[in-house]
């Protein structure tokens, strides 16, 4: 059967995708553009305004000049239009799914998933400042302390373009249930969702000037945002190179930040294990959402007995995932983002080639001459310092390697420089704890893959990142704490010779 590859395009795309500054749609001061395509075709079907420092600075003084009235709300009533952004995000799934899998290649069915998921990172925070109390200490009956919490300023939101809506709703959501204003910068090869937010918010009543969009180039419009002097906290989504070089730039102005990076995380099989769901669990974890996951389970290690017959059952799975039109209900893995990551992650095939044993896929599905398609691909035996073992290659890619004991399963999860996940199956559960406690990561799931109530914090060690979002995380990262310590009895004077409590 051959399937056109033909990209659908979604009514009501716009003609010039541009930046949103205090309620406005606004082009870039100079008038500059840049192309944006689709990945099944590759061909331009808009543009955006490519953003510099005017336009951040536009966008910095509008967050600015709202944030004393956004940041005196109630938390009641910011959590009330929190809900109504939540409506407005289902209001709009259809279109929203749509958009963000015309423009990011995603199967429609996972960028559904992924827009529902947004509605409810607003609900979660809504619910999360209405419930948060205030802290107070009793010191002995003669003194309270208590903590003032107050939003940070003007936030400086950067993210990926893998799920670009629901990575930008992860941070949209607590930065404005927390008070602050805010200027995201979406990335550049996926910027068509980012412009349903002006409707969104508006919808929602969201004073203008609260949230403002920049869309460019991360090297510019990204970049005079890090740099920007009124941006004191940067929350950060994306690759482990860019963090690093966030991290070296945002040193002089000592600013608060987040840092949510790459991936390469372990998947670690035991004999012993509910075999069926392990494999199901292998399978969806690296190929859903086309590979493009920070937390895909990219290395998979089983136990030496299994190994054979279980990474033979991962190439037959993987050899029968069907690869599509992004916009087929029936496609389970669409088309990589951009032809320059496209030729990124065939480059570590080739380079796979060459360091282990390809089992499966490993070329363009026949049926599918022209888009960004790679049939899902199966690396066995491989060495633990193969480049495909080591390096985030952000498809999908998987590399499958023996264990013969449980110090060498832990050995192996651990052998890379990144630490964002892992996954562990076994019917020993004492074991399964231990292997959880071993991997460093910020993330294990036994048992299990990807579930995770939005209470938990989210987020990795070592070149995965720093900090957490997620859960009353997200809050205290955009908010400051004060402590005010009050006598209620006699005035303490203090004196050389007293101890101080
Ligand atoms: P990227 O680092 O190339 O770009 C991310 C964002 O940073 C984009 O908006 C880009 O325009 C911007 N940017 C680039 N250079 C900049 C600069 N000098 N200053 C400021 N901004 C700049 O990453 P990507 O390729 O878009 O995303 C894929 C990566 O994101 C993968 O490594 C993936 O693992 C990671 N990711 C991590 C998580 C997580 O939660 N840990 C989630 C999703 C994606």
């Amino acid at each position: 059967m051959s399937l056109p590859s033909t990209a659908a395009r979604p009514d009501g795309l716009p003609d010039r995708i541009r930046h949103w500054i205090g309620g406005e749609f606004a082009d870039s001061v100079d008038g500059a553009v840049f192309d944006v395509a689709d990945p099944v075709t590759n061909v331009t079907y808009t543009t955006a305004a490519a953003g510099g420092p005017a336009d951040v600075d536009r966008a910095v003084a509008a967050a600015r000049a709202a944030f004393p009235g956004w940041s005196a709300l109630g938390n009641r009533e910011r959590a009330t239009i929190l809900n109504r952004i939540a409506d407005a995000v289902e209001a709009r799934e259809d279109r929203l799914s749509a958009f963000e899998s015309f423009d990011s290649g995603l199967p429609i069915t996972q960028a559904r998933g992924q827009a529902r998921r947004a509605a409810e990172n607003f609900r979660y925070f809504a619910d999360v400042i209405v419930a948060l109390g205030d802290e107070s200490f009793r010191v002995g009956d003669k003194q309270l302390n208590y903590v003032v919490r107050s939003p940070v300023g003007v936030a400086g939101l950067i993210t990926p373009w893998n799920t670009p809506f629901m990575l930008e709703s992860w941070k949209l959501a607590p930065a404005i249930a927390s008070g602050c204003t805010l200027v995201l910068k979406p990335a550049e090869w996926t910027p068509l969702s980012a412009n349903l937010w002006a409707e969104i918010f508006t919808e929602a009543g969201v004073p203008a000037g609260v949230v403002n969009i920049v869309h460019g180039i991360g090297e510019v419009a990204g970049q005079a945002l890090v740099d920007h002097p009124d941006v004191p906290l940067l929350s950060f989504t994306g690759s482990t190179d860019t963090g690093r070089h966030i991290m070296r730039c945002a040193a002089d102005g000592l600013k608060t930040l987040s840092m949510e990076l790459g991936g390469k995380s372990p998947v670690v099989v035991f004999a012993d294990a509910d075999l069926d769901a392990a494999l199901d669990s292998v399978v969806f974890g690296v190929f859903s959402l086309n590979g493009e996951r920070c937390t895909a389970g990219s290395r998979v290690l089983v136990e030496r007995p299994i190994y054979e017959e279980f990474t033979r059952r991962i190439a037959e799975r993987a050899e029968r995932v069907k690869v599509g039109p992004p916009s087929d209900p029936a496609t389970e893995v669409g088309a990589l983002v951009h032809p320059d990551h496209y030729a990124s992650v065939l480059n570590y095939v080739e380079i796979g080639q060459g360091e282990a044993k390809l089992v499966a896929g490993g070329t363009r599905p026949d049926h599918l001459p022209e888009g960004n398609y790679l049939q899902p691909t199966v690396f066995a035996d491989v060495p633990r310092d193969a480049r495909i073992f080591q390096e985030e290659i952000f498809g999908p890619v998987v590399a499958v390697a023996p264990f013969d004991d449980e110090a060498e399963a832990i050995e192996l999860a651990n052998a890379t420089r990144y630490g964002l996940a892992g996954y562990v199956w076994t019917s020993d559960l004492r074991r399964g704890h231990r292997i959880a406690h071993a991997v460093d990561s910020g993330m294990v799931w036994i048992n299990s893959h990807n579930v995770r109530d939005l209470r938990t914090p989210f987020g990795g060690v070592k070149d995965s990142g720093v900090g957490r979002e997620g859960g009353a995380h997200s809050i205290d990262f955009f908010s400051e704490t004060k402590i005010v310590h009050v006598m209620l009895g006699e005035v303490h004077t203090p004196r050389f010779g007293v101890q101080e409590n």
